[in-house]
């Protein structure tokens, strides 16, 4: 393992800027993306304490696919993560690989909620945002390891939170134009799956709550998925503008049994624990 040190962090972190200004777009094909995306997942795979559960794998990606594939959307695989921590975050990697931890999970109060951030999730793969900032790492040419340079720092604090950092610091730390295109996709996909999207604001709500009660669960989420009640009242203008829908899920037994089980699961391994 390649330990990161701070220069190093640095360095992809100007490279990043270098990269993002006057650079011609150098366009990472969609099989580049998912091979790019499974080196990346595999390396974060074997540093975060993935939930092996069957079935709680199997219904995060039940879901979660059910969410994505429909008419108009990538054609590619998704493959969906529940992560032992107990630290509120969601991030997707290129080529569709998304993390979700149990933090963010058991604070979801109905499947409209836990869907909503699965579609969030989904619109960033959709739109793109993480392969162009692959685009812009490979044109700054700083991609070589890069899995490893970003996951290798020493876990410190809370929640092996240098892995998480370091991975969504590159494909989750989203602009705000990022973030309501994700939102609008996800308002979009949702009542197609047949769920209500408006857990996407009771969550939102939610999280901008916690964070008044205790800022150090959600520090991440919020450095890497700006979230201002700005962009609550963009999602709920986008839902009021739908054309009216009935019969919408707002949940289902399936998402209590499976909250109750991911509940019930081993305690994270102590550094995925919240220090408070
Ligand atoms: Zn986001």
């Amino acid at each position: 393992m390649i330990q990161a040190t701070t220069s190093l962090r640095r360095t992809l972190a100007l490279g990043l800027v270098a990269g993002s200004v006057g650079v011609t777009a150098c366009g990472v094909s969609t099989q580049q993306e998912i091979d790019m995306g499974r080196q990346y997942a595999a390396e974060i795979n074997r540093q975060l304490p993935i939930v092996t559960d069957p079935q709680v794998h199997r219904y995060i990606n039940e879901l979660g696919n059910l969410i994505q594939r429909q008419e108009g959307n990538r054609d590619i695989p998704y493959t969906f993560y529940v992560v032992n921590s107990e630290e509120i975050n969601a991030f997707a990697v290129p080529g569709g690989f998304v993390y979700i931890n149990r933090g963010l999970i058991e604070r979801t109060d109905n499947l409209s909620e836990l869907a909503g951030v699965l579609a969030h999730e989904i619109g960033h793969v959709e739109a793109r945002h993480s392969a162009e900032m692959m685009e812009r790492m490979q044109a700054a040419q700083v991609g070589v390891g890069l899995a490893s340079i970003l996951l290798g720092g020493p876990p410190s604090g809370l929640a092996g939170a240098a892995v998480d950092v370091g991975a969504t610091a590159y494909f989750a730390r989203h602009s705000r134009e990022a973030e309501n295109e994700a939102d609008a996709i996800a308002v979009r996909l949702l009542p197609s799956a047949g769920i209500d999207p408006a857990g996407l604001v009771t969550f939102f709500k939610e999280l901008i709550e916690e964070r008044e009660r205790t800022p150090s669960t959600l520090e991440q989420w919020f450095s890497t998925h700006p979230l201002t009640e700005e962009r609550i009242a963009n999602v709920r203008n986008l839902i009021q503008a739908l054309p009216p829908q009935q019969n919408l899920a707002i949940t289902s037994q399936t998402y209590q049994t499976f909250k109750q089980r991911v509940r019930s699961l081993p305690a994270p391994p102590a550094q995925f624990r919240n220090r408070d």
